[in-house]
């Protein structure tokens, strides 16, 4: 066996990993103890990759081979590379030729590796001619890069991890850190033990695990970040806790907004966002007094129609501090995928160059157009995401190429982003899973290398890049990202009469060289690195300009910002509120956000079924008093609808939520929670709801706010199936049941288990189904035949059916009364012999066995703790939550592997803690 050097793909810490291997199969994976993100440590995502990466899953998930269909309403056939990518140059080169270079379009991915960035911006820049090429990063951070070039001048996060252990104050707003960025989390941790002094304010709409740690939390109503960070600065003026030798010496622009600032009296500021007036004075007070304060910041300030404003009155709290430049201190933006800032490196947006160069700006594009060797690079912007997918519905772009990213799953207002991908003359998708919601729209299919099978770099949220190394060979067919541009492109410039290719690539350093002299003399330069330095010395931050030992581990410590006059720029930020008012038909604010466990759109995640331990099915969290007001129970039905779609979901009572506001994960896409829908239309998870209103300077979706309604779905009659079924069919099970799901008013589907995998399929609706259908969802988990205890009552749409095998259940299913399906569940993760219950597991009745006790939900994934079992150990244990927490994990090891559990340990303590009281 032996261990490769690699980043964990998921999220923006970027911590590093061993991949254990034998050349040919991933064996194992462990966090990389040098690597300086994380010192070892991952959390249960990234604990978890190497189960994603089995072959046995790969081969149900995996697109092995290009396939190409030659009609829209023909199914795709296997190709072979050459012609495949013949045929996209030709069409191309037609469609350019005939509609121009505006008429093609790219979507790419902050999952990218920095060279297939590179290379795809070249090729839409560069060769084609056209700015239509941006990326998910849009949906993710370019609100935060907007924010930090208007008002530090370019578009660098100027903190380091490091300053989680220096700061005084960590100010967290729009994350929820321990789900998110659980590594750095640990740390803050870390920092609170070794500093009991240590502050932590949390501002969000939701009391998540992160908020209810905090030692203030702000519940800031949905959208008024701006008011808050205005209003805080209001304060810090009127108490004297700004630098002004610090403004007078490195910044412009104070005058105007400490005249807008005025306005945002602390009344006024407490009642535009919900929160006690003390509570921001107190803020303000922390902020403005300690000695280094640190902002962490997340998709809650970008995701927004004002997420510029947002990221820039919050550096603007900062520069009037001067809690920037010095350690411990800065507003240090968060990002949400492995490598959104390797992209925003190479300039892979519609509005941006290689280099973090400007489109507006000429010398900029001269500069790029002579690395390049073109004439020049098109000055026009691009089409961002939201425009790019309504150019291409509206027939102006008509080939859309989409790269590693999932968009039918992803972007807001999904029948929009449908109906592009139907009016589309071609839609390729270079992708490695072949099961994502937006694979079957594909005319080609590319199918592409992912995590372990890559080799590059990526840079995380602090600068600092990291080499990734492929540990594996490429599976079945499959080509790298960057090869696959580059094979294109060099078809595409032949059919373009170039006679020398501006694509010499053979190898990713070869990109990375390119890529390394566009940054000479920028911001980020990175001159003094190498692959070999990399390799041999680590991660490095930048900038690392050549003739420099190590990279900048904070920037701005001398006051000078990279504008034309070398001062930051305080921008005069006016709140705004969300775009899309709640009213009385919709009076509901839906936000949307991460689980713990799972990432994205769950291509990679969704093939772990003990990532579902922890939220094992869709659903929607509400307030209490919301709950009740409408007479719903947890585990009820509810219609979540607005102008753009609707969308059935279990509703689950959650003290996180203020009343008004729902919340349901962004991860939930047609791939686990579908239904008949309306018209033309099946339902098509939770972004047929999210709203495609834009920041005017970012132009990122504000996907953290959508105005609703929500109605008690009145569909009586149940179905549930669930049963163990083979690992190496589990994933296909669950797309063969796709199809079905529509036939419902609502259907949802989810693998669970942990040694054995098993797949949980839900339906409702308001009628019995046609028992044709119930049977041959039924087969597909092997519910068919003699062997099968049956219980049917057809008059009153009642059945039970049930599969057992060596003396335990093997597969259930359950029409009309489901009520069993607690006991029964248990029973059949348990593997209990169920020879002694005789007829019981056919009796029509909701009383489970006796002395039978449900497990409840798992905690911690890792080591495969339940909530029961934490709550019968903590009768035994007492004394200060953290003697409590110490004794619960020396007697049932929760949270002592990864740590991501231990937030939601600590919440159980202090629940159990006010129950004793
Ligand atoms: Fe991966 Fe977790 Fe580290 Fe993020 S915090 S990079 S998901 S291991």
């Amino acid at each position: 066996m032996t261990e490769t050097k690699a980043t964990c793909c998921y999220c923006g810490v970027g911590c590093g990993v061993l991949i254990q291997s034998d050349g040919q199969q991933v064996l194992g994976v462990r966090g990389d103890p040098d690597h300086p993100a994380n010192f070892g440590r991952l959390c249960s995502k990234g604990s978890t990759l190497h189960l994603s990466a089995q072959p046995g899953i790969q081969k149900q998930v995996r697109a092995l081979t290009p396939e190409l269909r030659s009609a829209r309403d023909q199914p795709r056939l296997r190709s072979d590379w050459d012609s495949t990518l013949q045929t996209m140059a030709q069409r191309f080169a037609d469609t350019i030729r005939k509609h121009g270079p505006d008429s093609v379009g790219f979507y790419i991915s902050g999952q990218l590796l920095t060279e297939d960035y590179y290379v795809f911006n070249k090729l839409a820049k560069g060769l084609i001619g056209t700015n239509n090429i941006d990326s998910n990063s849009r949906l993710c951070m370019s609100s935060a890069v907007a924010g930090y070039k208007q008002t530090l001048g370019a578009d660098a996060p100027p903190a380091c991890y490091e300053d989680l252990d220096l700061a005084e104050v960590i100010f967290i707003v729009g994350s929820n850190t321990a789900y998110a960025h659980p590594i750095l989390y640990r740390r803050i941790e870390e920092a609170r033990k070794n500093n009991p002094q240590l502050k932590v304010i949390v501002a969000d709409p939701r009391r998540t695990d992160t908020a209810r740690e905090a030692d203030l939390f702000l519940p800031i109503l949905p959208g008024t970040d701006v008011a808050l960070f205005n209003g805080m600065l209001h304060l810090c003026l009127w108490e004297d806790l700004i630098d002004t030798a610090y403004i007078a010496e490195h910044t412009e622009g104070f005058a105007e907004l400490k005249q807008t600032v005025r306005d945002y009296t602390p009344a006024f500021v407490a009642q535009t966002c919900g929160i006690k007036e003390e509570d921001l004075i107190q803020a303000a007070r922390w902020f403005g007094h300690s000695k280094a304060t640190l902002s962490l910041y997340c998709q809650g300030l970008n995701q927004s129609s004002s997420g510029t404003a947002k990221n820039a009155a919050l550096i603007n709290l900062h520069l009037a501090t001067h809690q920037i430049g010095k350690p411990g201190a800065g507003p240090f933006s968060l990002t949400g995928q492995p490598n959104a800032m390797g992209g925003r490196e190479v300039g892979g947006m519609a509005n941006l160059l290689s280099g973090h160069r400007d489109l507006a700006n000429a010398e900029h594009r001269a500069e790029v157009a002579a690395l390049w060797g073109v004439d020049d690079v098109p000055a026009t912007p691009g089409k961002t995401a939201v425009e790019l997918f309504e150019a291409v519905r509206l027939g102006q772009i008509k080939i859309l190429w989409i790269v590693c990213t999932n968009p039918a799953q992803s972007m807001p207002e999904q029948n929009l982003i449908r109906a592009a991908l139907k009016q589309a003359e071609l839609v390729i998708v270079q992708e490695a899973y072949s099961s994502t919601a937006t694979v079957p729209y594909a005319d080609i299919l590319l199918p592409a290398t992912t995590w372990a099978e890559k080799s590059g770099t990526v840079t995380n949220s602090e600068r600092r890049i990291s080499r990734v190394n492929a540990a594996i060979d490429k599976p079945g067919e499959t080509r790298h990202d960057w090869e696959i541009a580059t094979a294109f492109a060099q078809k595409l410039e032949v059919l373009m009469g170039k006679t020398a290719s501006i694509f010499p690539y053979e190898t990713p350093e070869q990109v990375w060289n390119e890529h390394r002299e566009s940054t000479r003399g920028r911001d980020l330069d990175i001159t003094g690195l190498s692959y070999q330095l990399l390799d041999t010395q680590g991660p490095q931050q930048w900038p690392y300009p050549s003739g420099a030992t190590a990279g900048k581990q904070r920037l701005y410590e001398d006051g000078i910002f990279p504008t034309a006059n070398g001062r930051a720029r305080f921008v005069n930020t006016v709140y705004q509120p969300v775009a899309e008012k709640t009213d009385p038909r919709h009076p509901f604010s839906l936000n949307t956000g991460r689980l713990r466990d799972q990432w994205h759109g769950m291509s990679r995640t969704g093939t772990v079924a003990q990532l579902f331990s922890h939220a094992s099915e869709p659903s929607i969290n509400m307030a209490k008093q919301d709950m009740e007001r409408r007479f719903l129970k947890n585990g009820d039905l509810v219609h979540v609808t607005n102008k753009r779609g609707s969308q059935i979901f279990a509703v689950s009572e959650s003290d996180e939520m203020r009343a008004g506001q729902v919340f349901v994960a962004m991860h939930w896409g047609e791939e686990y929670v579908s239904g008949r829908g309306h018209g033309d239309n099946f339902s098509m998870g939770i972004n047929a709801l999210t709203s495609p209103a834009i920041d005017p300077s970012s132009r990122q979706p504000e996907l953290k706010h959508a105005a609703v309604k929500i109605l008690k779905a009145e569909l009586p009659w149940r179905f549930l199936v669930f049963g163990w079924v083979d690992s190496a069919q589990a994933f296909s099970l669950q797309q063969a049941l796709r199809p079905f799901m529509r036939e419902f008013a609502f259907a949802s589907c989810v693998p669970f288990g942990r040694d054995k995998v098993g797949v949980l399929f839900r339906a409702a609706d308001d009628y019995a189904a046609a028992p044709e259908l119930v049977q041959k969802i039924e087969a597909l988990f092997g519910i068919y035949g003699a062997q099968v205890l049956r219980y049917d009552d057809a008059r009153r749409g009642n059945a039970r059916h049930i599969l057992v095998k060596d003396g335990a259940l093997a597969a259930v299913a359950l029409a009309g009364d489901i009520s069993a399906e607690s006991w029964l569940k248990a029973y059949l993760l348990d593997q209990e012999p169920v020879a002694k219950l005789g007829r019981m597991l056919l009796m029509p009745s909701t009383s489970a066995p006796q002395g039978f006790k449900a497990r409840g939900k798992v905690v911690c994934s890792c080591l495969n703790v339940a909530d029961t079992e934490i709550n019968s150990a903590l009768d035994s244990l007492d004394g200060s939550p953290v003697d409590i927490l110490a004794g619960l994990q020396s007697r049932l090891k929760c949270g002592t592997n990864c740590g991501s559990c231990v937030p939601e340990i600590k919440k159980m303590i202090l629940v159990r803690n006010k129950i004793a009281a």
